[in-house]
């Protein structure tokens, strides 16, 4: 199989596949699934639910987990992977008693439904795993560039206007800082780029949910949380919310050797970022647990076209219509941005995930992969 055709055409095409494929692996591998479904639904009126497929042992002592989506619209490239990892490493995986893989597809299945990085709330599930919320926390140059980020109409001057301060801006602090205003998250303003919300989403619930009951008793747990965006187009790095001086950034260079980026650090592409998922996953696996977590982050198109996509697709979701030609336009450029058409890109993307989960095959005791 091409490694491009791991790419789904839809959610919910790639939702249909990913029950199908769990399901013939029950008899090699004894497939557990649990779904939780939102409230909401997809443009075509279907489910749009949280979908847990796991591997082997029912309450494994060692697991691998790879999730997808937590960006919607991201959820193309993650869902690719594991629509491989489905169909080229389980069938040839053996699993000794007490060891499971755990695949989750799509985090944020309204996003990935509906071509947004955001959730049904206009939240960002990766600034959402806080235990508690400060809705005055919003970076001051946030305030001050807020026009410029959440355009209240796409009128060509007033958006010439809106560019001339983020370039001024750009000038005098650097593009650096341009994204981490954009990008780090803020509490403050529902409607606007970046909220990260007011109290934990459903998904993220149900993400916490699922780890609490499934690996209640693990010891040790690899997992990669894929996304797309950032860095040069088909690069990868796999960057962690975890501090340099950590056991989980220490246990995770161990399992992807020369891989792992923190972004609380600097040495990512990604600036610093509030509320991201891992830290909500650490915090919510049983205390012992080694874990080593990283978001493996696939480059796409330079920063700034993305915000301006981001962006857009905020205003378009206040304020315009979807259906109508602008609306159009801004959706397929959502789609580029995260997802790109390119048959490179995405033969690159499948082959170095497959890579990534073949490392962490390879350490994850009880483990084996035959060649194929
Ligand atoms: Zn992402």
């Amino acid at each position: 199989m091409d490694l491009a055709d791991c790419f789904p055409a839809s959610y919910t095409a790639s939702r249909e596949r990913f029950l199908a494929a769990a399901r013939a692996l029950a008899p090699r591998l004894g497939t557990t699934l649990d779904s939780r479904a939102l409230e909401v639904r997809g443009p075509d009126g279907g489910t749009l639910a949280l979908d847990l497929a796991l591997f082997g042992a029912r309450r494994p002592t060692h697991a691998l987990v790879v999730s997808s989506g937590t960006h919607g619209v991201e959820g193309y490239a993650g869902a690719a992977i594991q629509h491989h990892v489905l169909a080229e490493l389980l069938p040839r995986l053996r699993l000794a008693e007490g060891t499971a893989v755990v695949l989750l597809h799509a985090l944020n299945p309204y996003g990935f439904a509906w071509g947004r990085r955001v959730n049904e709330s206009n939240v960002d599930l990766n600034r959402n795993a806080l235990e508690h919320f400060d809705a005055s926390l919003c970076d001051p140059d946030y305030e001050r560039l807020f026009d410029a980020l959440n355009p209240p109409d796409l009128d060509p001057a007033a958006e010439a206007l809106r560019w001339g301060r983020v370039d001024a801006f750009v000038a005098e602090h650097g593009e650096r800082r341009y994204q981490q205003v954009a990008m780090g998250g803020q509490y403050r303003h529902p409607q606007g780029v970046q909220y990260g919300g007011a109290g934990r989403e459903a998904s993220v619930r149900h993400l916490l949910a699922l780890v609490t009951e499934h690996l209640a008793n693990a010891r040790s747990v690899r997992w990669l949380d894929v996304h797309t965006g950032l860095g040069a187009s088909g690069d990868c790095e796999v960057v962690t919310g975890a501090s340099p001086d950590s056991d989980c950034y220490r246990f995770s260079t161990e399992v992807w050797p020369g891989w792992i980026r923190s972004a609380a650090s600097g040495e990512s592409l990604a600036t610093p970022l509030h509320g991201l998922l891992d830290r909500g996953i650490e915090a919510a696996l049983p205390s012992g647990c080694r874990f080593a977590f990283g978001f493996p982050e696939f480059g796409t198109y330079e920063p700034m076209r993305m915000i301006r996509a981001i962006r857009t697709d905020n205003w378009l979701h206040a304020h315009g219509d979807r259906d109508d030609a602008t609306g159009r336009a801004i959706r397929a450029e959502m789609l580029e941005v995260f997802a790109p058409a390119s048959h490179d890109w995405r033969r690159r993307v499948v082959a170095t995930g497959a890579s990534l989960v073949g490392q962490a095959l390879a350490g994850l005791p009880g483990a084996t992969l035959p060649p194929p």
